[in-house]
């Protein structure tokens, strides 16, 4: 009977796959691939021979909803011939990826053992290379163009990662790019929370061994003036220091100055 795994490649090549996923890879019938360059799908190709990548049904003519929906089918399809199919999707198979939570929820339902392992995401490595550690303040993430479009509330307590910048404001899902117009709209939108001033990061993790992580800090106002692409992340620490709230304190019988 044919089954899936959904395993992350991690971003960095070949150093940041899970040994798990490693050998899920090795002992497949077929892998499908969806990963950041044909590097990274050489190397898979090399675990497994029967290596089959993804990423050529994207295209500038459909929204990217039926690419997804697409991959999502293929994947489903040679599960039902009866193969033992593994997805390998770079980063963390399950974050900010909707074809392999899709794909599993499909096969699940039809009966078929179906699975994710988790990997290392873009956001792994940027609390390792930033130097964020999300527990000590709090951390809110966003797609950016969800979080333009929708009703959020914003923690200005906390750090925020806003994923796709690269794409803000991109509704057509058709683009593979956003515009200086779009990128104006974003920090007029940011602008109702933050000064204009408030520093902001742009972040970039390598996806080979022998780059670097970009890593560039600017005041907001500048987010227009900034080269962005398909890996850019953007990252907002928090505006205001933590403070005690009385409220909560009271819950548990205590007040600012008993707990301090
Ligand atoms: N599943 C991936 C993961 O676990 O990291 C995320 C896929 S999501 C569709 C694509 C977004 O992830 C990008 O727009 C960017 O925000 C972030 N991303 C992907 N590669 C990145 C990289 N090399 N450095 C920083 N962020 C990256």
């Amino acid at each position: 009977k044919g089954s899936l795994v959904c395993v992350g490649t991690g971003i960095q090549l070949a150093g940041q796959i899970t040994l798990i996923g490693k050998s899920y890879i090795e002992e497949a019938d077929t892998v499908f691939g969806v990963l950041p360059d044909p590097v990274a799908e050489s190397w898979i190709s090399e675990l497994n021979s029967n290596f089959v990548s993804l990423q050529n049904l994207y295209s500038e003519e459909r929204s990217r909803k039926e690419t997804y929906k697409d991959m999502v089918s293929t994947i489903v399809r040679e599960v039902k011939s009866g193969k033992k199919v593994v997805g390998a999707f770079y980063g963390h198979p399950g974050v900010f990826a909707w074809a392999p939570h899709e794909a599993i929820r499909q096969l699940r339902a039809l009966g078929y053992d179906a699975f994710m392992e988790p990997g290392i995401s873009a956001e792994d490595c940027l609390f390792a290379d930033l130097g964020i550690d999300p527990g000590a303040s709090g951390c809110q993430g966003y797609e950016t163009t969800q979080f333009l479009f929708y009703k959020h509330t914003l923690d200005l307590y906390s750090y925020v990662i806003l994923w796709q910048i690269g794409l803000a404001g991109e509704w057509t899902l058709q683009s593979f790019s956003t515009s200086r117009s779009n990128l104006e709209k974003t920090v007029s939108y940011l602008s109702r929370w933050y000064p204009l001033s408030h520093e902001v990061i742009i972040y970039e993790a390598p996806f080979l061994p022998t780059h670097e992580a970009r890593i560039e800090r600017f005041p907001l106002s500048s987010l227009p003036d900034k080269e962005l692409n398909m890996s850019s992340t953007m990252v907002i620490p928090p505006l205001h220091k933590l403070e005690l709230d009385e409220e909560g304190l009271k819950h548990f019988g205590l007040t600012v100055e008993s707990y301090k």
